[in-house]
Formats: C-alpha cells, structure tokens, sequence
C-alpha cells in the first residue's frame, strides 16, 4: 500500500546517537569516569583499600602523573596493578603539529580501538587554551567543517575527554610550549581556558561531555579546579540538552554555532536547524543566559557570497537586540570566524572588506562583535579543520 503523502519526516542529515558498535568498543574505565564519591566503591572492588582512591586522584588531577615509579606513597607490589586498573593509558600520542611560533600545538591521539582524534592547544599572552574533541568524528554533518564529512565513529568516554587536557597541563608543567616573544608575561603554568570545539559534538555525547566539566572544575584533587568562567561548550543548537545544561548548576559559557540568521540558509549550513530551527536555537541560548549570568557567544562562520551579505548581518543584530528586552545586545557577543579552508570544499573565506563591513553592522546596533582569531590553520588546527588525518 502506498503511503499517505505528507506524513514521513524528511531523511535525517545527521546523527543524534553513537552507532550501535559503539558499546562493545568501550574504552576501559578510568578514575576520571567517576565522580569523586564513586571511587572508593571502585577501589574495594578490585580488592584496594578505600583510600587508594584519594592517593591515586592525587596523582592524577593534583600532580599530573601516571607513572607507577612516581608514587611512593603506594605499596610497590600494587602499584602497577592500581595504574593499570584505575589509571590505564587511554591516548597514545600519534603526532605533534607546531605552528605560530611555537604557541600552538596539534596533538592527534590514538584511542584504545584505532580511533583518532584531535585537540589544539593555544598560548596566548593573558590565557592558555585547549581545544578538545568529545567525538571521534560528528554526526552533525555541516558542509564546511572537515570533522563532518567522514561522519561520527564513537562518543569519547569522559576520561577521554579529561585526559586531552591533563596531557596539556603535562605539556605546560614540563614548559613544552614556550611561545616565547619577548613582550609576552611570564609563561602561565597553568591551563586556564578549555574550549569544547574539537571533533563532535559534545551536547549529544551530554553525560560523558558534562562529567568532564565536572572533573575539570572540580577542586583538587577531586579533579583540576579550573574554574567554570574558563570553560566553553559549542553546540550546533541542540535545543533540550542547551536547556539541560543550563539546569547543571555549572556556569560554563555556551556558544552556539549560528552560521546563518534565516532558516532558509540555516538549514544548508547547519543540518540539524530542520528539527531546532533558528528562533529556538536564539531562544534558548536566552534561556541559558538567564538561568547563568553568562554572555552567550554565537559563532558565526562567515563564507564568501553565502552568509556574508549586510542584510544578514543586520537580521542577525535584529534577532539578538529583540530577545534581550531592555538590555539590549548585552547578553550576547557574535565571533565572525573568517572560514578556514577545508579539502574538496568549494566554499571560502569572506573578502575582508565584506568582514568588516559584517562587523560593523552587528556593532551598529549595539551588539558586542570580534573576529575569532585563526591559530593553527596551515597545520589544520584552526575552526573546523580537525579530522585527524596523520598526514
Ligand atoms: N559541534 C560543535 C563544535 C564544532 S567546532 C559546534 O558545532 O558548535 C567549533 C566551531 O567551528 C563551530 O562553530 C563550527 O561551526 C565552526 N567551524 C566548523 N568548520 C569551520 C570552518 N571550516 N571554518 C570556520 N569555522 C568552522
């Protein structure tokens, strides 16, 4: 029988859910899967004394260190058998990318399974920031980002996702990222900044995503005690878990990846605008801002003769001034990205008279606007460009 016209949702374009495989390739479980009050549970299983748990989360958020030889506050016969169960290697280094003077460096790690993934880590004067990957690929399928077009493997675990930042704090710790120009401040020994704008999309991988806020933000040495103001979650728009999110009590920064003020154009450049389109994506980053106090940053990829035009900046401004009542644009900041190149894709970046002329429209009305800088970009390291190809 023939179906009735009408009624079959249009084919999705992209993937909300890890393929199914996902789940008998799991990464082994790591003390930076759990909360600090589940470890002492997981330490008595394997036979341990409760209080290893304290001992080992020490080591790991606290001093950095995984290797058995360095803790001498454990008995020398478990040591290996307490690393191995509760601290086993979850990336192993493939490569190493160096670009901008030495300020920022590309890792690509391999997963337990062969899976490659990316995280970008950036000096500046005032701040250290990494770019981490919360997927291994994305199912999100935006044309112009390089991650989307070999699709989504896996969901990362959040050990996964914590051990991108733990190995830049390494980095730091043992002064591996000079960056040195003389008029820079003296070297930060810290990562301050951590940016969820690697491979995937963390919102859809939520629970593994906001463990790892947690024990980012947790304070030593239940996890690094970095504070929430330093951490930023991208979303293609995922409306129910933007909300969820704001619900977590974590006031981390959101920053919701626009692209285009019209649904029409939207639905082309961010797949997912057909089930959330644009007005629910705006509102509920509104929401989020209301329910943290914190200024909600929209990114917006700017193409050349595809999203660029005044008209569209202007639309953008009047979206983002109408939803902040009284306070106008304040609640909000746009970062134009100039589009980095992407292979095999037709698009680039907008002229730079165009940029400017985006920008100063959106500032006409009041709407806070910089250009995100483009580290990385000739070692694939910048916006989109992660796709961890070991080339
Ligand atoms: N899934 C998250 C993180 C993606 S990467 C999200 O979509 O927000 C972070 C930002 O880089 C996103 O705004 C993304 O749309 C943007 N981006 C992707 N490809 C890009 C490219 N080729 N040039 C510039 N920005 C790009």
């Amino acid at each position: 029988m023939p179906e009735p016209p009408g009624d079959r949702l249009p084919p999705e374009r992209f993937t909300l859910r890890a393929p199914q495989r996902a789940e008998a390739r799991r990464p082994p479980r790591h003390l930076a899967d759990l909360a600090p009050d589940e470890r002492a549970a997981a330490l008595r299983e394997g036979g341990h004394a409760a209080y290893r748990a304290k001992q080992l989360s020490v080591h790991y958020f606290e001093r950095l260190v995984t290797d058995p030889e360095q803790m001498s506050d454990l008995p020398k016969a478990q040591r290996g058998r307490l690393v191995a169960e509760h601290l086993p290697t979850l990336l192993t280094p493939v490569t190493e990318l160096v670009a901008d003077g030495g300020r920022t460096v590309k890792s690509v790690w391999r997963l337990h399974d062969g899976a490659l993934v990316e995280s970008v880590l950036m000096r500046y004067p005032d701040r250290v920031t990494i770019c981490v990957s919360s997927q291994a690929g994305c199912g999100m399928n935006c044309p112009f980002c390089a991650t989307g077009q070999g699709g989504l493997t896996r969901n990362l675990s959040t050990a996964e996702i914590v051990e991108q930042v733990v190995a830049a704090a390494r980095m730091l710790r043992h002064g591996r990222l000079p960056g040195g120009a003389a008029d820079e401040r003296e070297a930060p020994l810290r990562v301050s900044n951590v940016v969820f704008m690697g491979m995937g999309e963390a919102l859809a991988n939520y629970s593994r995503a906001v463990g790892a806020i947690r024990r980012l933000t947790d304070p030593t040495p239940d996890g690094l005690g970095m504070s929430a103001r330093g951490l930023t979650m991208s979303t293609v728009g995922l409306v129910p878990a933007i909300d969820r999110l704001a619900g977590e009590g974590i006031p981390v920064t959101l920053a919701l990846s626009l692209h285009a003020p019209d649904d029409a154009l939207r639905d082309e450049l961010v797949p997912v605008n057909t089930r959330w389109p644009v007005a629910q994506a705006l509102d509920a980053a509104y929401r989020y801002y209301e329910a943290t106090g914190r200024r909600v940053s929209i990114e917006y990829a700017l193409i050349r003769d595809v999203n660029d035009q005044a008209w569209r900046a202007d639309l953008l401004g009047e979206l983002l001034v109408a939803r902040g009542g009284r306070g106008g644009a304040s609640w909000v900041h746009v970062n134009p990205i100039p589009l980095n190149p992407t292979p095999g894709s037709r698009w680039t970046a907008s002229r730079p008279g165009v940029q400017e002329q985006f920008v100063q429209r959106l500032r006409a009305r009041g709407v806070p606007t910089t250009v995100r800088d483009t580290r990385g970009r000739e070692i694939d390291g910048a916006c989109g460009q992660l796709a961890a190809s070991t080339r």
